[in-house]
C-alpha cells in the first residue's frame, strides 16, 4: 500500500529555516567566493567542459573540484560559513553557468553531503567525517532515494538492524549523485529493533565499508559530467557511532531540512542556466546574419529574447523574495517549493528557447546551449519533481484555508 505521497512535510513548520540562514555579517567573503568560482569556472571548466561531459566526470571531475575547495580554501573557512545555505547557493549559481553537471557534483558533496554532516553530527562526527568533505579530501553523498521509494521518499525499505556494537544496513539506493566516486556516504535506513523500531534515521558509511557497493555511472540525458548510481548495502556493519547525529532527533526532519536547501540551490541553479541561456542566445542574434541582416533584427527572435529576460527577472526576484523572507523568519515550505517549480520550469523553457535562436547550431554539442537544455531538465525532476513540488504547494495552500 503506498504511503501518503505527501506524508514527508507533515512536521515542516516545526523545522527551523537555519538550511536558508542569510550570511549578513559575511557578505564580503560571499562576493570573494562568487568571485573565485566565476574566474575558475570560465578558466579551468569551461575548457574542458567537453571532456568531463565525454567521460561522465571521470578522475579529473575530483582532481577539478579538490582545487576549487583548495583556491577557496574550504579547508580553513569557519562552519557557520560553511553550513551556510547563501554560500554553497553562490558557488552553485557560478558554477552551473558553465557547467551544471559539474555544479550538481560539487553542492552534492558541499550541501547535502558535507553541510548535513557538519549540521547534524556530533563534535566526534563533524571531526572525524565533516571538515574533510567540506574540504573535499573526501567526496561525499547523500542517499534517500530507492527503487521503490521516489517521489513517495519516506517509504524507504532500507533496513538497519541492530547488532552486537552497531548496526547492519542492507538496501539499495538509486539515481545518488556521487555514488560512484564517493569516499563518504550519508545514507538513510529504517531502524529494525528497539527502542528506535520502524524510524527513518542518517547512517555514515565509507567506500571501506564491508557490505557496502556501488554501480557504475548511469548513462543519463544531461547532467553527464556528474556520475549518478547505485548504492548496494548487503549486512554492512557499522560501529553503532556512524548513527548520524542525536539517535532520538528524527530523520525525517534531517531529510526535510536538508531537501530544502536543495530546492533553494536547485532554483539559484535555475537562474545560472537562464542567464547564460539568454547571454549565448543574445550574442548569437546579434552576430548571425539571415536575409541580408543579422538575426536579432526579427521581431520572432526578438520576443524569445525578452521571454528569455521576463523569465530571469522573474527567477532572481523569486530567489531574493526567499532570502528576505528568510531574514524576516516567515520563510515557508509552499514557497520554496513555489520557487523551485517555477525556476526550473522555466530554465527548461529559457534554454530551450536559446537552442531555437541558434537553429541548427543550438541542436549540436557544439554549441552549449544544447548542453544547457539537457541539464536543465533535471532541476524539474531532482529534490522532488514539479509535480510533487505543486503538491506540497496545495497542501499548505489548503491547511492555510482551512485554519
Ligand atoms: C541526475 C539525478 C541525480 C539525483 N541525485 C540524487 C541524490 O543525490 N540523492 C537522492 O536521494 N536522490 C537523488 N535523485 C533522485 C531524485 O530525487 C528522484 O529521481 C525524484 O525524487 C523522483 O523520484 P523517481 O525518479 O522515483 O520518480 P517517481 O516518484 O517514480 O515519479 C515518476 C512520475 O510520477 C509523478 N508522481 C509521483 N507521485 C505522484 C503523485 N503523488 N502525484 C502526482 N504525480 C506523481 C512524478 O512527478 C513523476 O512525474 C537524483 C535523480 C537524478 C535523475
Amino acid at each position: 500500500m503506498p504511503s501518503n505521497p505527501t506524508h514527508e512535510y507533515d512536521d515542516l513548520r516545526m523545522i527551523s529555516p537555519m538550511t536558508v540562514s542569510p550570511m549578513t555579517s559575511t557578505g564580503s567573503l560571499l562576493e570573494e567566493a562568487a568571485r573565485i568560482a566565476r574566474h575558475f569556472a570560465r578558466a579551468r571548466l569551461l575548457p574542458q567542459a567537453r571532456e568531463l561531459e565525454r567521460d561522465g566526470g571521470g578522475p579529473q571531475l575530483i582532481v577539478l573540484m579538490r582545487e576549487l575547495a583548495t583556491t577557496l580554501g574550504l579547508a580553513e573557512l569557519p562552519a557557520e560559513v560553511l553550513a551556510n545555505a547563501d554560500f554553497s547557493g553562490t558557488l552553485l549559481y557560478e558554477l552551473t553557468r558553465v557547467l551544471p553537471g559539474f555544479a550538481l557534483s560539487f553542492g552534492a558533496s558541499l550541501g547535502l553531503c558535507g553541510q548535513s554532516l557538519l549540521r547534524r553530527g556530533t563534535p566526534d562526527q563533524q571531526e572525524r567525517w565533516a571538515r574533510s568533505v567540506l574540504a573535499f579530501e573526501r567526496i561525499g553523498c547523500w542517499a534517500l532515494t530507492e527503487p521503490e521509494a521516489g517521489s513517495d521518499a519516506f517509504s524507504l525499505r532500507t533496513i538497519a538492524r541492530r547488532v552486537d556494537g552497531g548496526f547492519a544496513l542492507s538496501g539499495e539506493k538509486s539515481f545518488i549523485t556521487n555514488a560512484p566516486i564517493a569516499d563518504v556516504f550519508v545514507i538513510f535506513a529504517r531502524i529494525e529493533g528497539a527502542p528506535f523500531d520502524g524510524q527513518v534515521r542518517p547512517f555514515i558509511l565509507e567506500r571501506a565499508d564491508a557490505g557496502l557497493a556501488t554501480g557504475r555511472p548511469l548513462d543519463k540525458m544531461g547532467m553527464r559530467a556528474s556520475p549518478t548510481g547505485s548504492i548496494y548495502l548487503d549486512e554492512a556493519r557499522i560501529p553503532a557511532d556512524r548513527l548520524l547525529g542525536d539517535p532520538e532527533e528524527s530523520g525525517k526532519r534531517a531529510a526535510i531540512e536538508t531537501l530544502l536547501g536543495e530546492r533553494a540551490g536547485l532554483s539559484g541553479m535555475a537562474l545560472g542556466i537562464i542567464e547564460e541561456s539568454l547571454q549565448l542566445a543574445t550574442a548569437y542574434a546579434k552576430d548571425r546574419r539571415q536575409f541580408g541582416q543579422p538575426i536579432c533584427t526579427f521581431q520572432a527572435v526578438q520576443l524569445r529574447l525578452a521571454r528569455m529576460y521576463a523569465a530571469q527577472e522573474t527567477v532572481r526576484a523569486l530567489l531574493e523574495r526567499g532570502r528576505a523572507l528568510v531574514a524576516s523568519g516567515d520563510a515557508s515550505l509552499a514557497y520554496f517549493c513555489a520557487a523551485k517549480y517555477t525556476a526550473s520550469t522555466l530554465a527548461t523553457a529559457c534554454a530551450l528557447e536559446a537552442v531555437q535562436v541558434l537553429g541548427g547550431n543550438g541542436y549540436t554539442a557544439e554549441y552549449r546551449v544544447e548542453g544547457l537544455a539537457r541539464d536543465a531538465k533535471l532541476l524539474e525532476i531532482g529534490g522532488g519533481t514539479s509535480d510533487i513540488q505543486l503538491l506540497a504547494v496545495a497542501r499548505e495552500l489548503l491547511k492555510a484555508g482551512s485554519s
